[in-house]
């Protein structure tokens, strides 16, 4: 793969430049285990550069109109549609993911550009009446700062799109440190939005190792906001290191998402949805489906069918047409999955298929893990309860729909659930009941659009919401700006007495 001569660098200020300390790391093919590119191994000093960058350019991006920073992102979105085909490739390799879902990873960097593009043009406040004569009112969406963007591998060009998009259009400036697994898709990224005509400066990329670079970009007195997603542990770890700098957190962190199969369900559906939201991204998405919680009445029969189906899946390299499963990301993530089976194993959950790395041929030398599902699992064992992040999926029976709903919700995770039935009340119920950011009605656990809110409840977050309107929440500070053009002094819930409420 050919790699331009300014790739594997650090981007600050408009430049492509070494990082100053000379070290350095690797991205591999996951597929194959072969080296793909190298990368600097960024300091503390790095980050600095790249914030100072960052402090500098924000000045005059602020006061760039809001519709000529949208125009970057409608530039970008269009950049990133002629280069979707390489782009698509190069997740194949870097990442692992299948053509389709890759494809499907970079259509969702363009619909957020597109959608926050035209943001550009709206941001809206409020105007309100005033509670006296002769003055007017309003509120104002106010850029903060420098965004620190830390992002994982798993959706190397959505994710980062999810968090620069609405960061740029509301005037902010970036700093992304993207993860050690995919730098080359983040620099491909940056690139483009180079290319699209933002400002030097107003987005930089520093690579490197997340206790490093990462931590000193937490850290970092200029930067008042980051954005992060990965996993509970760095989450917790995140929001610790930003506490004395009283900075905006924004976490999206963890999911043990949980499809509810009903006793009146189509079962083909039920099957097509947990089979893609259990599988897809070799079960590395955080909204994969890692519990079915199904009704003992087709307990047996969707056993059956789910076994047949997982077992027809063609395991290979993710630029492979045919491949349905592609490999997990890096040994570590295989042994920690393949742990899990011997977790579940020793539970006493019933191993219906899968459980084992696959050997065969030239896939020894990746990283490829069986679709694996276990059975008679109980809701409070571990496979049951923790982040698995691979191709694992927990089959839990229950006798009805109030104790599946207790189950679904019987997690610390919050993120994604869903309900297949044909009966429209308990679909309500449902979605009164389940303690989740995202429900699905008659889908699988994924599958989000970029036009309403996503993001979780409990330990996936901390409340704030991407994507949609809300994804300007993390990124801008309201101002109330109040206007009294009557001469005179007027004083709020003093002088409004002259029609007093009853
Ligand atoms: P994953 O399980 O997806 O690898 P992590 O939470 O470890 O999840 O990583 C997600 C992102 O967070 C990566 O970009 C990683 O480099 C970064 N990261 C890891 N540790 C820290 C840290 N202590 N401070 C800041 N960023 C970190």
């Amino acid at each position: 793969m050919a790699v331009a001569e300014h790739r594997s660098k650090n981007y600050v200020g408009g430049e492509w430049i070494d990082g100053t300390s000379g070290a350095t790391f690797e991205s591999r093919v996951p597929a194959t285990g072969e080296t793909l590119a190298t990368f600097p191994r960024s300091t503390a000093e790095d980050v600095d550069r790249a914030v100072a960058a960052a402090k500098e350019a924000f000045e005059e991006w602020r006061l760039v109109p809001a519709p000529e920073r949208g125009n970057v992102l409608f530039r970008f979105a269009r950049l990133l549609e002629e280069q979707k085909d390489e782009l698509t490739e190069l997740m194949s390799r870097e990442m692992g993911k299948v053509l389709a879902e890759a494809g499907g990873d970079v259509q969702e960097a363009i619909d957020m550009s597109i959608y926050m593009g035209g943001e550009g043009r709206r941001l809206f406040g409020h105007t309100t009446p005033s509670e006296l004569r002769e003055k007017f009112q309003m509120s104002v969406r106010m850029p903060v700062g420098v965004v620190g963007a830390i992002t994982p591998w798993n959706f190397p060009i959505a994710i980062p799109a999810w968090k620069l998009a609405p960061a740029l259009v509301a005037g902010n400036t970036v700093v992304l440190k993207p993860a050690e697994d995919t730098p080359l898709l983040a620099e491909r990224f940056i690139e483009l939005l180079g290319e699209a005509g933002l400002p030097d400066g107003a987005v930089n990329l520093v690579h490197g190792f997340g206790e490093e670079a990462g931590e000193r970009l937490v850290r970092h007195p200029d930067v008042p906001i980051i954005t992060f997603t990965g996993s509970r542990e760095t989450g917790v770890a995140v929001t610790k290191a930003a506490a004395d700098g009283l900075k905006h957190v924004h976490l999206e962190l963890g999911g043990k998402n949980g499809i509810m199969v009903m006793d009146d369900a189509d079962l083909d559906l039920a099957v097509e949805g947990i089979v893609w939201s259990a599988f897809g991204t070799s079960g590395q998405r955080c909204t994969a489906a890692s519990r079915v919680i199904v009704h003992e009445a087709i307990y047996g029969e969707l056993q059956k069918r789910l076994v047949a189906r997982a077992e027809q899946m063609k395991i290979g390299p993710g630029w492979d047409p045919e491949t349905d499963l592609g490999p997990v990301i890096n040994r570590e993530a295989l042994d920690k999955i393949h742990s899990y089976t011997g977790i579940g194993a020793d539970e006493g959950a019933k191993l219906l298929t899968g459980g084992e790395q696959v050997s065969e041929g030239d896939l020894g030398k990746g990283f490829f893990y069986r679709p694996t599902i276990f059975a008679d699992v109980d809701p409070q064992m571990r496979i049951a309860q923790e982040e698995i992040f691979g191709p694992t999926t927990a089959l839990i029976p229950v006798k009805s729909f109030d104790e599946a709903i207790r189950v679904t919700n019987g997690i610390r995770y919050g993120l994604s659930s869903s309900i297949f039935t044909r009966d429209v009340n308990k679909a309500f119920r449902a979605m009164r009941d389940l303690q989740t950011g995202i429900t699905y009605i008659n889908a699988g656990t994924t599958g989000a659009e970029v036009h309403l809110p996503f993001g979780g409840t409990k330990d996936t977050g901390n409340g704030h919401r991407e994507a949609g309107q809300a994804a300007l929440d993390v990124f801008t500070e309201w101002k109330s700006v109040y206007v009294d053009y009557s001469g005179k002094l007027q004083r709020a819930q003093i002088d409004n007495v002259e029609h007093p409420a009853p």
